[in-house]
């Protein structure tokens, strides 16, 4: 899958946690990212979120789905800015709407994503943080 970017990133070094519960939203953005030969953790779930956060040290970047079953996406944020206050976390939501968005960037998400989400804009969110 070519981005319509024009060129390639290379984030093989890097590390992203893609937090989502949709089997076909997780294919679509492993095939997306692949391109990029990320190293890629996946979870469905948003308290196994926190605890993958806590063991990995070297983790780059947290793609976070906002509506998740058990914990939410943006309390599961709330829970690891209690212990990591740096770390770029991108909400991915189909609920962009204004008041959403600011729940998000006050749970502690960097930004969000708009679902669907459009390849071109994954990459450049991506590029802006990882
Ligand atoms: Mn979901």
């Amino acid at each position: 899958m070519e981005s319509e970017l024009g060129f390639k990133f290379d984030w093989s070094s890097k590390k992203v946690l893609i937090v989502e519960d949709d089997t076909f939203s997780v294919e679509y953005l492993i095939e997306v990212l692949s391109e990029t030969n990320v190293q890629t953790i996946v979870t469905k779930n948003g308290l196994e979120a926190v605890e993958i956060v806590k063991n990995t040290p070297d983790l780059s970047l947290i793609l976070m789905d906002i509506q998740l079953p058990g914990l939410s996406g943006d309390k599961a944020t709330e829970r690891i800015r209690e212990f990591n206050k740096t770390i770029p976390i991108i909400a991915q939501t189909a609920h962009a709407m204004s008041n959403d968005r600011e729940r998000y960037l006050k749970a502690g998400c960097n930004d969000y994503l708009a679902k669907p989400i459009l390849i071109t804009d994954l990459f450049l969110k991506l590029k802006k943080y990882i």
